[in-house]
């Protein structure tokens, strides 16, 4: 029987249309609106796309968007930093997301430890990602954020179930890990040294896919019945032309998986959903209200 499909673009257009009420009930019951810096170096088509899309999310739930475009050749360093500390210092500025991948003569890691952590709505500094690992309150990543959502469209508990993440990268793989861990699920990760990656992935109940190698994972790798979570967005030459496949065969996982999202229309939709919710979250962590119901 065929899987069924995880809309990840109707799930997350309910995701900001709730993200949206908040904002509106937070703007007038304590005149506060959200607002969210975008930071941009460099001229990377897709990267471009990306923020293009960010703000217009920002703009259709109410929050007020910063942008900033720094050119590639002439950024530096400093400049960027202090512009990240200008935007710490912001009151109005509630989150703040410096676009990856920065050119390469920027240290990245350094851009990203200078965001204030509680402003860190893309939960890439250290002292967010240690809190996550300590089981402590943190801004988590966006997009491991979107894949527990819709995992748990298919399961109301994620609790006991057998979890494998392909990839251990620190954006995906890592976060993903330890969301996993406090869903109470038993996680095993994979990457490029495992061995029998099959074998591995046959015992997964929930199998997320965070490669970035196209159609990498067979249907046959599969447990049947298994929820599939693909993250990988890889365009690929058919025809002359081209098309975005995520890291899983997704003709072949259908016959085998019992849910499964597509690529596009599966995560990638929710992690700009998720980036509201983080700043939501920002803005009342900031402004001292408990924190909101989305
Ligand atoms: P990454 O930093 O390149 O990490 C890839 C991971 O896959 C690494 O841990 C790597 O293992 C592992 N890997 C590579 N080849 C493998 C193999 N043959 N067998 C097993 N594991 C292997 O990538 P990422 O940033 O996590 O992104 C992964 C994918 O998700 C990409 O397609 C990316 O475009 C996509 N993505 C999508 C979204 C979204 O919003 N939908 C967001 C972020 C990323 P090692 O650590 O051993 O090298």
């Amino acid at each position: 029987m065929a899987a069924r499909i995880i809309d990840g673009k109707a799930i997350a257009a309910e995701l900001r249309a709730a993200v949206a009420a908040e904002t509106r009930r937070l703007t007038a019951a304590h005149g506060l609106m959200p607002g969210l810096a975008v930071v941009l170096v460099g001229e990377n088509p897709a990267s471009e796309a990306y923020v293009v899309s960010k703000s217009r999310a920002v703009v259709e739930v109410g929050m007020r968007p910063f942008d900033f475009h720094l050119a590639a050749a002439a950024a530096r360093e400093e400049e960027l930093i202090d512009l990240v500390q200008n935007l710490n210092a912001n009151p109005a500025v509630h989150g703040i997301l410096v676009q990856l991948p920065l050119p390469p003569h920027i240290d990245t890691a350094r851009v990203l430890s200078s965001v204030d952590p509680d402003k860190d709505v893309d939960g890439f500094h250290p002292l967010n990602a240690g809190r996550l690992a300590s089981g402590l309150p943190a801004l988590a990543p966006c997009t491991p954020i979107g894949c527990i959502k819709l995992a748990k469209t298919e399961h109301a508990s994620l609790a006991g179930l057998d979890a494998v993440v392909i990839g251990r990268s620190n954006i995906v793989g890592k976060p993903l890990l330890q969301l996993l861990l406090a869903e109470n699920a038993t996680v095993t990760i994979a990457h490029s040294r495992s061995r029998d990656l099959p074998a591995l992935c046959g015992r997964a109940d929930l199998l997320f896919a965070a490669i970035g190698r196209p159609e990498f994972v067979r249907g046959s790798w599969i447990k049947p019945g298994a929820t599939v979570i693909d993250v990988g967005i890889n365009r690929v030459a058919a025809g002359g032309k081209s098309r975005i496949v995520g890291d899983v065969c997704f003709a072949e996982a259908l016959e085998a998986a019992g849910a499964i999202t597509p690529v596009p229309g599966g995560v990638g939709p929710m992690t700009i959903a998720c980036l509201l919710v983080n700043t939501l979250r920002a803005a009342c962590l900031q402004a001292k209200l408990p924190p909101p119901n989305v």
